[in-house]
């Protein structure tokens, strides 16, 4: 029985566990998450390891921990549909019992003969029907069987989609499926529809390489007279040239991006805004989604997956993000690189440098990375234009630098700036000729935040020791 009442919207997001959480199965884990909680319902979590060959705890967990990371939360403990295998026999049985479902005796080899037949003639390859109306007392004693399903023969089937509108198919193209095999497991197809039905299941939303299969679907929830879901069939995704989404477009588990530094949030926005939109609006928070979302949002046609496009929207977001969460979100990525741990006084000093730092990142890792100048040891060690950039002009000019900066006592963004110009001047320099030198020297490579922010932040000791490293 429905344990829903029929006004309780319900989802389901439905992964089968062969593979990790990849981003299309993240957008219709979203897409049915902001649904239920949009309209107040409830947003369930299933998972489709039937095929047991390619089901692995390993996949269940990248899904499980994936849909975490993205913020994703589910009204119930997740469905196992391998554990539902005796309700599904349960409802193949009662499908043979109505006489909506028939025993089929056709061996293996019958059923290649007539499709090599079906082949030959360039007809489409489907079961011909040959045991639907036979007595199964024709079959040899013994004999194994499928249990199929009896579908409607005549006329047209239309499902009205929610995203795509009125689709029809003929019903001489949906032949006779089967529901259980002859060893007596349940199909996928079978499955599916017992779950949804049992789960309380209102709305389906998932990808349109489903779209097939509703039409199956559809015919065994009429057979059992139950309640029929809505339906909404969303574009798949696809590259950035327009082509099916692989891994060469960055078709990778959602873990692989949090691991490329990309925030959750801005994958989430991201995702969102790849086939839903609400007017022009690019950033929108988890809020307003909830907010906003429905199926009317979703387009036709498919939308095109641009890493550089969520790149550019993470660096948005890490511009916005709270400074001390993107120091506790890059501290781990600093102590791996330089095998160091951060004190307190080191995390008050990323903190410090936080504002300047994140204003040139598109990630966590160009984050972190651009951080690492503060927590080197002296003698620093020189990427190689910082190193072919110190010839003796840059030297010279680095020793008129120290000793000027040497008798500053005010050592802020203003005095630090002003004692530098003037060294410039006297040399008729460009400013720029004398920053990078010292970019070189204080950090060891030659792109860094602003040269006097730099200065700043590593102190006037700190400066003047790396400056002199450099000149002796
Ligand atoms: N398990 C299917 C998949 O991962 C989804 C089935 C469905 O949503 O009905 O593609």
């Amino acid at each position: 029985m429905n344990p829903n009442p029929p006004d309780t919207i319900v989802t389901r997001f439905a992964p089968s566990p062969t593979g990790f959480l990849h981003i299309g199965g993240a957008r219709t884990a979203m897409f049915n998450w902001l649904f239920a909680r949009h309209h107040g319902g409830k947003a369930l979590l299933r998972i489709e390891d039937t095929d047991k060959a390619r089901s692995t705890q390993e996949a269940i967990d990248a899904i499980i921990e994936g849909l975490d990371w993205l913020g994703l939360d589910w009204d119930d403990n997740p469905v196992f549909q391998s554990e539902q295998a005796e309700r599904h026999v349960e409802v193949a049985n009662q499908l043979l019992a109505s006489g909506n479902a028939y025993k089929c005796f056709a061996t293996p080899e019958e059923l290649e003969e007539m499709r090599a037949q079906q082949r030959a003639e360039k007809k489409p390859m489907r079961y011909d029907g040959r045991w639907r109306d036979r007595d199964p007392s024709e079959a040899p004693d013994g004999a194994s069987y499928a249990i199929r399903l009896k579908t409607e023969q005549g006329g047209k089937v239309t499902i009205s989609d929610a995203v795509q509108g009125d689709v029809s198919v003929q019903n001489s193209e949906i032949d006779d499926f089967i529901l259980l095999r002859s060893d007596g497991t349940p199909t996928y197809m079978l499955a599916v529809v017992v779950d949804d039905h049992d789960m309380g299941v209102t709305h389906l939303i998932r990808g349109d390489d489903h779209l097939n299969n509703a039409f199956r679907q559809l015919a065994l929830i009429r057979a059992m007279g139950w309640a029929e879901p809505i339906y909404a069939h969303i574009p798949l995704i696809h590259g950035n040239d327009g082509a099916k989404l692989s891994k060469r477009h960055g078709a990778l588990g959602v873990e692989a991006y949090r691991d490329m530094g990309i925030l959750s949030d801005a994958m989430f926005n991201y995702l969102l805004r790849l086939g839903w939109g609400h007017g022009d609006d690019e950033i929108i928070s988890r809020k307003q989604a909830v907010e906003w979302f429905d199926i009317d949002g979703v387009g036709k046609s498919p939308s095109r997956f641009d890493q550089k496009k969520l790149q550019n929207l993470n660096g948005q977001y890490i511009r916005e993000a709270e400074d001390t969460d993107l120091v506790a979100l890059t501290k781990p990525w600093i102590e791996a690189s330089l095998s160091i741990e951060l004190t307190e006084e080191k995390l008050d000093l990323l903190s410090q440098a936080m504002p300047v730092l994140k204003s040139r990142a598109k990630n966590l890792i160009e984050l972190a990375d651009g951080s690492l100048f503060l927590f080197k040891n002296r003698p620093l060690g020189l990427d190689e234009r910082a190193a072919s950039l110190l010839d003796d002009d840059a030297r010279q000019l680095l020793t008129s630098i120290h000793a000027a900066l040497i008798d500053l006592e005010d050592w802020t963004l203003e005095a630090t700036e002003e004692s530098i110009k003037a060294i410039a001047e006297a040399a008729e320099l460009g400013l720029g000729k004398l920053a990078q030198p010292m970019r070189a020297a204080l950090t060891g490579s030659t792109s860094s935040p602003g040269i006097f922010d730099v200065l700043v932040l590593l102190g006037k000791q700190e400066s003047l020791d790396r400056l002199a490293d450099q000149i002796e």
